[in-house]
């Protein structure tokens, strides 16, 4: 029998026309989303923002190649979303995915806590596959909470990434100052049990997601028949760790991975869109577009985990605004806070300009990140100016910087995850939100590249050298950020052409 039309939805029950139809600004799952993932970026963000700090100042690695083993351990974490995505389209849905990865990644932080020195790499290893079960799936399933066409997604999106940064905040400072004034394996607990609160703050939220996120073979006659499959994914990606622990600890084997991992995925998507019509493979290839342009912006971005993060701890005063902080807390953080403050004014400008009809399409909206992101280099660059004799420069120019950059990360970002959710059939949604972040591991394997090529080549640099040194890297990417917003907008049209219907 069915319920009366007033009688509240059982949870336990709810269909996905129930959950797309809901009213307000936000579905109701989206807020345990929300925390969930606050925590897992808590975990990660905690552990991001040691990386180089510690290989430095721990595992006495030099700073050229502590920049790029911290390019090539985020190359490969966001690598592996690629794989994680894929995985849940075909295998595991993605729940078990979202706990198969939480699980992972408790083990690493674990396994960290216990001795970070002697297991650094395992740790690390660990990580890298759970983040890649986690990271793209849950970001899918807030864009599987709407309808298509839904104006609201956007703004579901964008509370999302304050979550993300609510999360990358407080761990991003916690965990280096609990690192640095305690104790690194104290630091590594705490993403262990962080990261544990995420994966109990998912398993509460399962009962109002209806039918989201389940494998997609279930109920289908072929279901016990293909359950290998799920325990060959399990054992696989448990087997691959120390596979990977040797290739994240050898920088060339991360080039020939770099190298491999992004055509074959290219030549897959190329595959999979023989399937699909015109107009689905032509906003395919407009998501391609902004794949490739964001590589670009987290090349750049990303330099806040390896060389800012040097700058901050070699060139940088540390007061803001009169306030004494760590840099490498502000370095961690700022970003974060700024996003939080905001994004959500930065909506509330979007709505105003559209109710004008001003509002940028997304594709200008991107190229906007970027002209963002040259200004923010520039500034960058400009801390030379406010140092001393000593070397030691601005932590508030430093910090206006973050202020600038992240306008350009909220032009691009959440937008992103939103514009994937909204060009990809639905079974490819986990495959292209992997591609997306799979772009963040070409951003992330640049930047380490281009971070070491910053450093300063003289075996005892003083930090005058070091602050020219980077200040001069960073005022080239200023320009190169600058060409790319603009070639981005000149090519607005032809991309909108491309999205068909799809704003
Ligand atoms: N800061 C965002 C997050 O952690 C985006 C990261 C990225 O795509 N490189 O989700």
């Amino acid at each position: 029998m069915n319920a009366p039309a007033s009688a509240p939805p059982n949870a336990d029950s709810l269909s996905l026309e129930q959950i797309q139809s809901f009213e307000g600004r936000y579905p109701r799952q989206l807020w345990w989303l929300f925390f969930s993932e606050m925590w897992e970026r808590f975990s990660f963000y905690g552990m991001r923002g040691v990386l180089t700090y510690f290989m430095v100042t721990q595992l006495m690695m030099k700073e050229d190649v502590a920049n790029l083993q911290y390019g090539a351990t985020q190359a490969f974490v966001y690598a592996f979303t690629f794989v994680g995505g894929l995985f849940a389209d075909k295998i595991l849905g993605f729940r078990r995915s979202l706990f198969w990865g939480g699980a992972l990644m408790v083990v690493g932080s674990l396994v960290l806590a216990v001795d970070p020195k002697q297991f650094f790499f395992l740790g690390i290893a660990f990580n890298i596959v759970g983040t890649g079960f986690f990271k793209p799936n849950i970001s899918t399933m807030v864009g599987a909470l709407y309808k298509e066409g839904d104006s609201r997604r956007d703004a579901g999106f964008s509370l999302f990434y304050s979550g993300i940064n609510v999360g990358a905040l407080l761990g991003g400072y916690a965990c280096v100052a609990l690192g640095k004034s305690y104790s690194w394996n104290l630091a590594f607990g705490l993403t262990a049990v962080v990261m544990t609160i995420s994966v109990l703050t998912f398993a509460r939220s399962q009962r109002l997601l209806g039918p989201i996120g389940l494998p997609p073979r279930q109920g289908q006659s072929d279901e016990a028949k293909k359950k290998w499959q799920d325990w060959a994914t399990y054992v696989g990606s448990v087997a691959v760790v120390p596979l990977l622990m040797i290739m994240v600890s050898k920088p060339q084997f991360t080039d020939w991975f770099m190298y491999a991992i992004g055509p074959l995925t290219l030549v897959y998507l190329g595959w999979e869109m023989t399937k699909y019509g015109p107009a689905e493979r032509k906003k395919l290839l407009a998501a391609l577009v902004f794949i490739v342009f964001s590589i670009v912006f987290w090349a750049f971005f990303e330099q806040s985990g390896g060389s800012l993060s040097l700058f901050a701890a070699n060139n940088l005063r540390g007061t803001v605004l009169g306030i004494p902080l760590d840099p490498n807390g502000v370095n961690n953080a700022a970003n974060s806070l700024f996003v939080i403050a905001f994004s959500p004014l930065l909506g509330l400008a979007w709505v105003a300009l559209a109710k004008k009809k001003l509002e940028p399409n997304t594709v200008v909206k991107f190229g906007l990140g970027f002209l963002f992101l040259a200004g923010a280099f520039w500034v960058f660059y400009a801390t030379r100016f406010f140092a001393d004799a000593d070397g030691q420069t601005s932590l508030d120019v430093f910090t206006l910087a973050y202020l600038v950059i992240t306008f350009g990360e909220l032009c691009l970002s959440p937008i992103g995850l939103s514009i994937m959710t909204k060009l990809s059939p639905k079974p490819l949604q986990g495959v292209m939100m992997g591609m997306w972040f799979l772009a963040s591991a070409y951003g992330q394997y640049v930047a380490g590249i281009l971070g070491a090529g910053m450093t300063s080549p003289a075996e005892n640099a003083t930090a005058t050298d070091k602050l020219i040194s980077y200040t001069a890297g960073y005022r080239q990417l200023a320009l190169y950020a600058l060409v790319a917003g603009v070639a981005l907008i000149a090519i607005s049209g032809g991309v909108r052409k491309l999205m068909g219907e799809v704003k």
